[in-house]
Parts: structure tokens; sequence; C-alpha cells
């Protein structure tokens, strides 16, 4: 199979110019100006942005939540996913407990295989460590796991003592891995959302009221300390609040490799969107909770100013309709998640690119390059080079898009973002060499996707 992009402009993190792509083999072949090949599919570019195509490394599809699962397994997400110019993601495998991590790894294969249109990973959730367990640690980088999460968050279900964290984080110390941590200090925020409960406060806005921003903010620079101590490489996924923000400052101006993401949701929408009494609100129930809006202009400074290195989605969608309501009555029964796997690179194009908070390549960097790099998946995924997979979008700058759940193709009833206005939207997506995305259509095949084997990460930057 051949392809040749013709008169685009490439933007790449680095780069910004002019040329001709020509495609086999799902690899990119050759990169020059004029280029006369002989190819099945010839697209005119001109106008357009020829960019690496996106990487969301933060989602949940297809993910159990109690009794029910979130609203897109791996077909439909990743559907969405690829119209909005994401050619790659990382879910998550939650190991159960009594089970070996090994036994998660082939559970969410099994989910994503025959379903998946666009290329997949997986980072590993850890609910329980016992020493025994220390080696299946290193099994799976050999399976192409190379990243770790664990939670502060959640003394129910999720979290791990300091103890545990810290043995983790020295296991991926020796084995080169990545730790991320769900960084809110779980016991303080259950302690008070128990005492708001007890005073009748159950309408959805206390979600958000119950977790206040110095939760994070402990619990970040908490986990800094122990990433120090163990000399591991950490990131931060969902980055909210100033507080946390200010701690991976510092650690990062000591030169420690502490990275963090953020999330559109926390860029777009605040606290200030809820409307207090109103059930309408559980759409915007998610964790971490939306915030005091001047927190995110300290978010889009830390974009600017690489303190946060990555934008992901936290793509984690129930329906408003069913799911959602299943907490009508108490703010803890609301399954917490939101959709927006369709929506990133659109979003950081209108507020970063539009919005002049930073340029083109800082956008292609934040929501492709920098993801492949930490994830071990560059220079496979994440740029445009020759040998590279071509996994390329041709962007239009021009292109104006209303986001409404009307439209869009997440299976989920309701948009976070309905009737925002964005100019800029992927126009043909490009996965290893095949157009999936062409005139608003997927093309592709259901289940085309693979696995990614990701190697170690480069935590040095
Ligand atoms: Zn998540």
């Amino acid at each position: 199979m051949s392809l040749l992009i013709k008169n685009g402009q490439i933007i790449t993190a680095e780069k910004d110019f002019f040329a001709d792509v020509y495609i086999k083999n799902e690899k990119v072949n050759l990169i020059e100006q004029n280029l006369d090949r002989d190819a099945q599919d010839i697209i005119d570019a001109k106008g357009k942005y020829v960019i690496p195509g996106g990487i969301d490394v933060h989602t949940h599809l297809d993910m159990p939540y109690g009794e029910i699962t979130s609203s897109d397994d791996f077909e439909t997400g990743t559907i969405a996913a690829s119209f909005g110019g994401t050619t790659s993601i990382i879910d998550f495998a939650t190991q159960s407990k009594g089970k070996s991590l090994q036994d998660a790894f082939n559970i969410w294969q099994k989910k994503a295989k025959g379903k998946a249109v666009i290329d997949y990973g997986f980072h590993m959730i850890i609910t329980e460590l016992p020493d025994s367990q220390l080696a299946e640690m290193d099994e799976l980088i050999n399976n192409g796991i190379t990243s770790f999460k664990m939670f502060m968050a959640y003394p129910d279900r999720l979290m791990l003592d300091d103890n545990t964290i810290f043995k983790a984080m020295k296991q991926a110390q020796k084995n080169g891995s990545l730790i991320l941590i769900h960084a809110e200090n779980g016991i303080e925020i259950d302690e008070i959302v128990k005492n708001a409960l007890a005073e009748g406060k159950t309408a959805p806005i206390f979600h958000a009221l119950t977790r206040p921003a110095e939760t994070e903010g402990e619990a970040v620079e908490r986990s800094i300390e122990l990433a120090e101590k163990s000399g591991c490489s950490l990131y931060i996924v969902h980055l909210s609040t100033n507080d946390g923000l200010e701690k991976i400052s510092e650690a990062r101006k000591k030169g420690f490799p502490v990275f963090a993401e953020t999330c559109p949701q926390y860029l777009f929408l605040s606290l200030e969107d809820m409307n207090n009494q109103n059930f309408e609100d559980a759409k915007l129930i998610f964790t971490p909770p939306v915030r005091e809006k001047w927190h995110q202009q300290k978010l889009w400074e830390g974009l600017i100013n690489n303190q946060l290195q990555v934008v992901a989605t936290d793509h984690c969608p129930f329906c408003f309709n069913g799911q959602k309501d299943l907490g009508k009555n108490d703010f803890t029964k609301i399954p917490s998640g939101g959709p927006g796997i369709e929506n990133r690179m659109q979003l950081l194009f209108e507020g970063g690119v539009n919005g002049r908070r930073f340029s083109i390549n800082r956008w292609v960097d934040l929501t492709s390059t920098t993801p492949a790099k930490l994830f071990g998946m560059y220079p496979k995924k994440g740029t445009i080079e020759i040998g590279s997979d071509a996994d390329i979008v041709i962007w239009d700058p021009n292109k104006m898009h209303t986001i409404s759940s009307e439209t869009h193709h997440m299976n989920v009833d309701y948009s976070l973002y309905e009737g925002m206005k964005i100019q800029g939207s992927a126009e043909t997506v490009i996965s290893r060499g095949e157009i999936i995305i062409s005139n608003n259509k997927f093309i592709g095949e259901v289940g085309r996707g693979r696995f990614i084997k990701r190697k170690k990460g480069n935590y040095n930057f």
C-alpha cells in the first residue's frame, strides 16, 4: 500500500516546512519537495498542516465501575479518537486483588482485540504489591508495558499506602519504568466526604467541594518526595491545581525527572460552570474535580513554560441518563468520569494556537511528541520522520466545527463542551499508512488497531 501527501505544511515539535510525504508499507518512506511517485492514493494537502497523529496517554475504555462500565468500548472510543485526530492511545489495565499483573494485561488485551481501530498500549494499575509480585513488574516491561500507576486516593478500592508506593518506585528505579501517580489525599478526602453526607450535602457539587485543591497539592508533594528518595522517574496524571503545579515546578527546578499531564477539562471548565443544586452538574463530575477558575490560567502557563509536558484526556465517559443518575440522591454514587477523547486536539488547538498562548509546534509536542517520548514510542510514533509509523493527520486550520453530543462519535449522551466553536479540525486521518477518516467518515476496518509494545521511555528532558 502506498500513499502520497502533496503540498502540505509539515509541523513537528521542532520543525515547520513545506514538503511532500511518501508512505509505503505503513511507514514514512520519503519526505521531499516536489516528490513524484506513483501511489495508490494521493492527498492534496495545500493550505493544510501535516502533523503526527495525536497520542492520548490517558483513557479508560470499557472500564468496569461497580456494576457498570464506561460507555465507550475499544471500538466506539477509538473511532471517536480517530475523528479527532488521535491515532494512538494508552489505556489503563487494572490489577484485580489476589491476581497477577499479567492477568490484568490479558483481560485488557481481550477487551481491545478485534475492536480498536487505532494502535493502543496499556499502563498497569497496581492495586496491591506483595514482595512476591515485584518481579511481575519486570516481566511486564518485556511485554511492552513500561509504566505503572498507583493511587493515593480511594482508600476503600484502589489506594496504596506510602510503603507500597515506595516499594514499587524502588523497583521502577531498577527496571527503568515510569511511575504514574493519581495524587489526591484519599484519607483526608474521605473524612471530608463523610462529614458532608452527615450534614445532608448530597448534591453533585459536593463532589467538587469535598476534594479541596490542597489535597492534590499535598499528595503531589508526598509522591515527589517518595520518588526523589527512590530515584525513580515520576509522572503525575491529570494535574488540576496550581497547588500541585507549584510542587512539580520546584522539583523540576532541582533537576528531578518529574513530569505531569493536565487535561482539557481543567483548562476549559471550572467550578463556576456548576449550577449548585441542579443534577445536571453530574455531567461535570470527574476526579480530580473542576476547580476555581483562576487555576486554569496557571495550568496554561504551566503548558507554556514546560512545567507541564502532556495533555491527555482521562476519557472515562458515563451516560447522563442511566449511569450518572445512579447518584441522584448521593453524589458519592455518581460514576466519576467524563468524555473527551474526540475533542482533545481541537480544544488545545483552539485554546493554545488560536488563543496565541503557544506555537503550533508546542501543540504537536504536548499532544503527540512528548507523550511518545515519555512512554517509549518515539520515534516510531509522535513525529514525521523517515522510518516512523505513518500515523499522520491532515489538519485544516480553517475548518469550523461546533462541538455537540448530536454530532460527536463518542458513545455518550452529552458533551462537556456543548456548543463550543472551534476553528481547526482533523480532515484526513492516516493510521500506519491507511486512511481511516476521510470526508467526515470513518472508513477503516474495526479491529485493525494493534497493540503497541512499548519500550522504556526517555526521562532525560
Ligand atoms: Zn484516569
